[in-house]
């Protein structure tokens, strides 16, 4: 049984039949990473960079950047970490590249589109990025968020193989970006999926507003049809797609992710024990006989009911 032990997970993420799900941790600095490490995740799924440029005036030098992410990476020794481009604007304001003017600063400049104005904070972002990889072991992918169109997931491609960034992806966290998944995933090496931001521009409901938080639900029915969406374009192109948003981290959602198609969740390493054991006692059959169920409830509320009811073993977590 689940319950009555403390649940710590082995290090390799599977169904009950045996099916590969990657398990991988999200960090924000190296103290995450190191706790990241410590919870045996298989690799990162999602670092954020942000935390070395919030309340600055400038951006952080090539050198500083490059000793932040090396202390990341040295976690992870010859395995996947997977590295996000700045994610400036909205809720990350940065004074020297995003606009405080904006009426709509979640539909503004943010993510990627700061690359117009600014290539060159970008460009030093993968200059560094390149030493840091380049000095440790760790399998160094890159990725870039707010992606909306095929040609922005292109150009980044194009941009990171200039730095010998062979591996380089984009999150899918826009829903113009699950629809065209296929045309992006021919370019583009994986996809990255952001349910926090995806959940948030699909249902056009704010994020971090407490009065519109049952629209901006992962478990809504439209956010998990972008999810299958996104899911056949990787399909199709023969690429990997993760979740890195919040989703992942809940065991009866990440059942579903799974039965979607996803290969691979990230999430905050304290998730990892509970979605791995939910995961090991149900096959992949099973994610795919839900996920069904799910996708076809009318509201997030029974997508949700559907499949907890069809979980027994959550009840065995603490
Ligand atoms: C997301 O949007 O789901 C995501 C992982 O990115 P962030 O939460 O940093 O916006
Ligand atoms: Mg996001």
């Amino acid at each position: 049984a689940l319950a009555a032990q403390v649940r710590t997970f082995d290090g390799e993420g599977r169904t009950a039949d045996g099916q590969r799900v990657e398990l991988l941790a999200n960090v924000g600095d190296p103290a995450d990473a190191r706790a990241a490490a410590e919870a045996r995740a298989e690799g990162v799924g999602l670092f954020r960079t942000e935390f070395q440029f919030l309340d600055r005036d400038e951006a952080p030098t090539h050198d500083e950047q490059v000793a932040a992410y090396r202390q990341v990476l040295a976690q992870f020794p010859g395995r996947k970490v997977v590295i996000r481009t700045l994610d400036a604007g909205a809720d990350k304001p940065m004074p020297f590249l995003t606009s405080d003017s904006e009426a709509n600063p979640a539909l503004g400049v943010r993510g990627l589109r700061t690359a117009v104005e600014h290539p060159e904070v970008l460009d030093a972002q993968l200059t560094a990025i390149a030493d840091a990889a380049a000095a440790e072991s760790a399998t160094v992918w890159v990725m870039a968020p707010m992606v909306a169109t095929v040609d922005e997931a292109e150009q980044f491609v194009t941009t990171c193989a200039k730095h010998g960034l062979d591996t380089a992806g984009v999150m899918v966290e826009v829903p113009s970006a699950a629809l065209l998944s296929g045309p992006i995933l021919a370019r583009a090496a994986f996809a990255s999926i952001g349910t926090n931001d995806l959940t948030q521009y699909t249902m056009a409901a704010d994020r971090l507003l407490g009065a519109v938080a049952e629209l901006s639900d992962p478990w809504q029915p439209a956010v998990l049809a972008l999810v299958a969406a996104t899911c056949a374009g990787g399909a199709q192109q023969g690429r990997p797609v993760g979740v890195c948003g919040e989703a992942a981290a809940s065991p009866a959602l990440a059942v579903v992710l799974v039965g979607l198609g996803v290969s691979s969740l990230s999430m905050t390493s304290r998730a990892l024990p509970d979605v791995a054991a939910v995961l090991a006692a149900t096959t992949g059959d099973e994610c795919r006989r839900l996920a069904q169920l799910a996708l076809a409830a009318p509201s997030a509320a029974d997508a949700r009911a559907v499949v907890r009811a069809g979980l027994p073993v959550l009840a065995e977590l603490g």
